[in-house]
């Protein structure tokens, strides 16, 4: 199979012609009065892992959700995979985000009730698919999972269950995995382990990954850190290393 766009080589970052998630002067104002997102404009290149940082309020979940199709703008565009979000209605954002979106949580966001496997394939029946028992097992055997598909959430530990939700993220295979604050709620071990499989995940699929965090080791796995402050892109480190994703953090406070 072949794709021109794919197989053309990687962009310098200026022309941004393989940019699957494109921000242009986006502004999302709550209420009328709270300025979240104050004229962001960014593009984030196919196949990339991208580390968005800032002290808290400063706009990052506002960001990842306008880019994810959660939420619109108050003004400005959001292009995802070649299409403009914005311009679309409420049904067919819905169904674009669903094949061609994939989110992670802090909190995990499973359903207790139901077992691993169908947590996993979930995502696939909301978008009108028959789950593949394959599919599903595969994408699990990716996160270290195989041996788990009939536990229920509740019996597994809190970074096993933060693979589930990878899981599900990637089971339709979108074309962008957002985490707000992915690793948040794990201890600094199952931290490490979480990351090193999103960034695992973009070298062999190709898969875009876009993730807010805290945490400067977590931002280091990242080709890119982006810096928010008061709804602005204020920074930008090119494959970061944890001592310059430090600076910057002790700099914007
Ligand atoms: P971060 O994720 O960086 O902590 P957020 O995007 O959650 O920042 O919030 C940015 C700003 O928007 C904050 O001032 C926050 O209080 C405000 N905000 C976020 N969500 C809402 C909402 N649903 N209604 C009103 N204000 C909100
Ligand atoms: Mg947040």
């Amino acid at each position: 199979m072949t794709n021109s766009l794919q197989e053309a080589p990687a962009g310098d970052g200026v022309l941004g012609y393989d940019d699957v998630v494109r921000l242009t002067a986006v502004r999302k104002v709550y209420g009328g009065a709270v300025v979240a997102l104050d004229g962001v404009s960014v593009g984030l290149r196919r196949g990339s892992f991208t580390a968005i940082m800032g002290p808290s309020g400063s706009g990052k979940s506002t960001l990842l959700q306008c880019a994810a199709g959660l939420d619109r703008p108050s003004s400005g565009s959001v292009e995802l995979d070649g299409v403009e979000l914005t311009s679309l209605g409420e049904r067919e954002r819905t169904r674009l985000r669903r094949r061609r979106i994939g989110f992670v949580f802090q909190a995990y966001n499973l359903l207790p009730a139901l077992t691993v496997r169908d947590n996993v394939a979930l995502p696939l029946r909301l978008a009108g698919r028959r789950p593949k028992r394959r599919t599903v097992e595969e994408v699990l055997r990716r996160v270290g999972l195989g041996d788990r598909m009939r536990s229920r959430p509740g019996e597994l530990s809190g970074g096993q269950q933060q693979r589930v939700a990878i899981a599900r993220a990637l089971v339709a295979r979108p074309a962008v995995l957002f985490g707000d604050e992915p690793t948040g709620a794990l201890d600094t071990g199952t931290a490490r382990e979480v990351l090193g499989l999103l960034r695992e995940t973009v070298r062999e699929t190709g898969q875009t990954v876009v993730m807010v965090t805290h945490d400067p080791i977590a931002a280091a796995h990242a080709d890119r850190a982006l810096f928010l402050a008061d709804g602005r892109l204020v920074g930008e480190l090119d494959q970061p290393t944890v001592e310059q994703v430090a600076a910057q953090m002790t700099r914007l406070g």
